[in-house]
């Protein structure tokens, strides 16, 4: 098990605020990505659990689990119906 830095947990928090991938349909970001990862690299904050990836993702298949359908997401800045999303032309 990795050991949790307090530069982790701030890079952790990050990531959650500004890096969100959402459904291109309904922009939810309650989107899965199928994927393996190394049972053996993991660490666990605030009571959610994160893995290590393990190699590449053979087939980048995402799966929406609000439309329950596969989905093709996109970069929460990208997403049309996105408020908060900044545009820069
Ligand atoms: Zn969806």
């Amino acid at each position: 098990m990795l050991k949790l830095t307090k530069q982790m947990k701030a890079d952790i928090r990050k990531l959650k605020e500004q890096d969100i991938i959402v459904c291109d349909t309904c922009g939810s970001e309650n989107v899965s990505e199928k994927m393996w990862v190394d049972v053996n690299s993991y660490l666990t904050v605030d009571g959610e659990t994160y893995y290590k990836y393990d190699g590449c993702i053979d087939d980048n298949t995402y799966w929406c689990n609000k439309c329950y359908e596969e989905a093709a997401p996109v970069h929460i800045s990208e997403y049309k119906g996105d408020e908060n999303a900044e545009q820069k032309s």
